[in-house]
């Protein structure tokens, strides 16, 4: 009895201590948690830019998926709001943000909706782009990790994604016009490109924003 106990105890602090280390938070890191829990609902986050060089790399990292089960979740939430907030800032306001412009590799963007009445800002997680029409158009983009520049990028005019909503509910969603650029810029972002990747000459070809 005394030996089964013993080897029952000394087993459970081994699996405890093999599961700490890598501890998650509604499929956050610790120190992830502690990014997003360091402010309030309504508070806008650091934006990562391109001038800083650890910005730069978690911005250029392949972003990883979200679990379905963590949508709806606290921290998803906080992490939800605070985008929202820093996409709506005044001082800088922006027409999407994916989160790894706030500092987070996952996959989960939110977009302006200027295909629908309001243009409402939605948030959408694992998106994917399954279908680009032939048909393109070129536009003039800037971006909130980019600041002071913008260039010119040719985009699909139509796209379909897929992605899951706020709910996680799979949807599947034809996409057109200037929403749908702001899709692929957003993106683009969870997969580590930034708009001047796909622009001739890239950085170098970028004009200066009038402040
Ligand atoms: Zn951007």
């Amino acid at each position: 009895m005394k030996t089964k106990q013993a080897l029952f105890i000394a087993t459970s602090v081994f699996i405890l201590m093999l599961y700490l280390p890598g501890c998650k938070t509604d499929g956050f890191s610790n120190e992830e948690v502690e990014l997003i829990s360091s402010g309030k609902t309504n508070q806008i986050m650091e934006l990562y830019t391109i001038n800083e060089k650890s910005d730069s790399l978690l911005l250029r990292q392949k972003a990883r998926k979200i679990k379905k089960k963590n949508i709806g979740s606290e921290t998803l939430e906080l992490l939800k709001k605070r985008m929202f907030a820093s996409m709506t800032d005044t001082l800088n306001p922006g027409v999407g943000i994916a989160a790894p412009q706030v500092g987070l590799s996952v996959r989960m963007i939110y977009v302006q909706r200027f295909d629908k009445p309001g243009d409402p800002f939605e948030i959408y997680y694992n998106p994917e782009i399954t279908e680009y029409s032939d048909s393109i158009n070129s536009g003039s983009e800037g971006c909130l990790s980019v600041p002071g520049y913008q260039g010119k990028v040719d985009r699909s005019q139509n796209i379909t994604v897929n992605y899951l909503d706020s709910t996680g509910k799979k949807r599947t969603e034809n996409i057109n016009g200037f929403t749908a650029v702001i899709f692929q810029h957003e993106l683009d972002h969870i997969n580590g490109v930034l708009y001047f990747d796909r622009i001739f000459n890239g950085f170098e070809a970028l004009t200066k924003t009038e402040e």
